[in-house]
């Protein structure tokens, strides 16, 4: 039997594989691989989610950023980006406005802004829990202390999103400076599980370095980590960056992955992110056939959608406008999938 379609097969079985085995599933990647393991991998999904695509009002918050991530526009050192911090009631507006369009998750994402304090943040996650009855609030804020952390969860915070970036500490920092570190990020990820978010991790798809083996060993982490969400889409350069002249990642890698993804982990919550829509016009649509089941419209009040561009040319209107959200059931419903109203949590 072709070696692939053995891992695949074995993979499918054991929710399993070695990293040598993940290295090796990568680079026998062929036509015939692929669509041996997007068949598996949609059936894996369907047996759990049924047809079921969720939804995930996204808010971005803030590009105001104490980082300086290599590969990302709203870094702190890029003085050309155009900086805005939404307010509170501005959030609350999103999320009201979300609510009537029938999003009963949002996830609030931003830079690392020091504006938002515990207590700001406590105060929003509560009028947003107030306002919209049965609602998940998901995170995605970077890094923060266990106790800021617990604080938030209290607060009523249900998800946490932290990608990981790279499982491999030297690839790590090649893509960030000497201040951000690999330990800190994994020791943000285990406490998040260990207070009792929903957590996500995840990674960019070609990013600047990235070898076989990195994402190998990005699969073993996710394998053995068992998140209950992953985000993961293609690089995509932003011309004010150092990484500005780095091709984007492959939108054929990244549902490869998908579907690997989704026979590690049946019953994660996996976006077809807006990178992956970004580099090729169908990513959305493909991802989802390569097994992801989420989907994250843009609910940022349209003023400030341009400015966080984490990279170049970053849709945020057409059917990634949450106002456009009946376009995008069209073409859900056309591939066979229906947009829920639901929260959408993780199927245990
Ligand atoms: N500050 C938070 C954090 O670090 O987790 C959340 C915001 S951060 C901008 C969200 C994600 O955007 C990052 O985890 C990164 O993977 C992704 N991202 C940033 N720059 C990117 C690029 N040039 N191409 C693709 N994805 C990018």
């Amino acid at each position: 039997m072709n070696e692939a379609i053995r891992l695949i097969n074995k993979l499918n079985t054991d929710r399993s594989l070695t990293q040598d085995e993940y290295a090796k599933l990568i680079e026998l990647r062929s036509p015939e691989s692929t669509s041996y393991i997007t068949e598996k991998a949609v059936a894996a999904r369907k047996s759990v989610y049924g047809n079921k695509v969720f939804i995930r009002g996204l808010i971005e918050i803030s590009n105001i950023c104490k980082n300086d991530c290599y590969y990302c526009g709203i870094r702190k050192s890029n003085k050309n980006c155009d900086r805005y911090r939404l307010t509170a009631d501005e959030i609350i507006e999103c999320c009201i406005e979300g609510y009537s369009l029938g999003f009963r998750t949002f996830v609030l994402q931003g830079g690392e802004d020091s504006h938002f304090s515990d207590d700001i943040l406590c105060d929003i996650i509560r009028r947003i829990k107030l306002n919209c009855h049965g609602c998940a609030v998901t995170l995605s804020l970077g890094e923060r202390n266990e106790e800021s952390y617990r604080n938030l969860f209290e607060a009523g915070a249900d998800r946490y999103l932290l990608r990981h970036e790279t499982a491999t500490e030297s690839h790590y920092q090649k893509l960030h400076p000497d201040s951000m570190s690999f330990k800190k990020r994994f020791e943000c990820l285990e406490t998040l599980k260990k207070i009792g978010y929903q957590v996500g991790c995840g990674f960019m798809v070609g990013s600047p370095f990235q070898t076989v083996y990195d994402i190998a060993r990005d699969l073993k982490f996710i394998e053995e980590f068992s998140p209950d969400m992953c985000g993961i889409g293609p690089f995509i350069p932003h011309k004010d960056t150092d990484f500005k002249d780095y091709p984007s990642g492959s939108a054929e890698l990244t549902c490869y992955l998908l579907s690997i993804i989704r026979l590690i982990k049946p019953n994660i919550l996996l976006p077809a992110t807006t990178a992956l829509g970004t580099v090729n016009s169908d990513g959305r649509e493909n991802g989802i056939l390569s097994g992801a089941n989420v989907i994250m419209p843009n609910l940022s009040p349209k003023s400030v959608r341009k400015k966080y561009m984490l990279y170049d040319n970053k849709l945020s209107d057409g059917d990634e406008s949450a106002q456009n959200l009946e376009n995008l059931k069209n073409k859900m419903q056309k591939i066979g999938y229906e947009i829920v109203t639901d929260r959408g949590d993780i199927s245990k």
